[in-house]
């Protein structure tokens, strides 16, 4: 990597700078939405991607998680996300994607414990893929997708947690006519 600095301004970076936003995203939530809407704006290009982690039993396919992530990047014409899906180690993608950068959500200390740990099993993977993490906005630090789930399981209001078509798989999928707890 070289640099000009011409004018003030660094010229002629031989690179992008990608990072991975990883997650289950069972299904995308604001809070998921709001931290790669601000990654986007510190990295070139960034690629989320999508665990299938068939383990944590989601409900939503890996192809309809892609899909509605699509659908949000579109509306709100962020052009430097693209989405993938993956089934190895976190690293594997970041190669894959020429990435050098891992970006994580933090909601609380207890996101962090985990995180902390991944982000040093993913050194120890590759010490060249480093793990950057962003604090939550306050008005989403409450916000996972196990959680609206279950409000919406329930019968709640998700109104303002999730995009209006994510609520809407949601309730077909969760809401009346499907409410496993009824
Ligand atoms: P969840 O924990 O909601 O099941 P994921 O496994 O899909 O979500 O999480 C992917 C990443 O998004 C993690 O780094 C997680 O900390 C982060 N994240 C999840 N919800 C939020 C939120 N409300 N605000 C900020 N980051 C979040």
């Amino acid at each position: 990597m070289y640099f000009l600095f011409r004018g003030g301004v660094f010229q002629g970076m031989s690179e992008d700078l990608k990072a991975i936003c990883p997650g289950t995203f069972d299904p995308v939530t604001n809070g998921h939405l709001d931290i790669i809407e601000r990654a986007a704006k510190i990295f070139d290009g960034i690629i989320v991607a999508v665990a299938e982690n068939p383990e944590k039993k989601p409900i939503f396919s890996t192809e309809e998680r892609v899909e509605m992530l699509e659908e949000c990047f579109k509306e709100l014409k962020l052009e430097n996300v693209e989405v993938a899906s993956f089934d190895t180690l976190l690293v594997n993608v970041a190669r894959k994607y020429g990435a050098r950068a891992v970006v994580k959500g933090l909601r609380a200390m207890s996101d962090f414990e985990y995180e902390f740990q991944m982000s040093q099993f993913n050194r120890e993977m590759d010490e060249n893929v480093e793990t950057f993490f962003m604090t939550a906005s306050p008005e989403y630090t409450f916000l996972s997708s196990s959680g609206v789930k279950e409000v919406v399981s329930y019968g709640g209001c998700i109104e303002g947690l999730v995009p209006p078509r994510v609520e809407k798989r949601l309730k077909d999928k969760l809401g009346k006519g499907g409410n496993k707890h009824e």
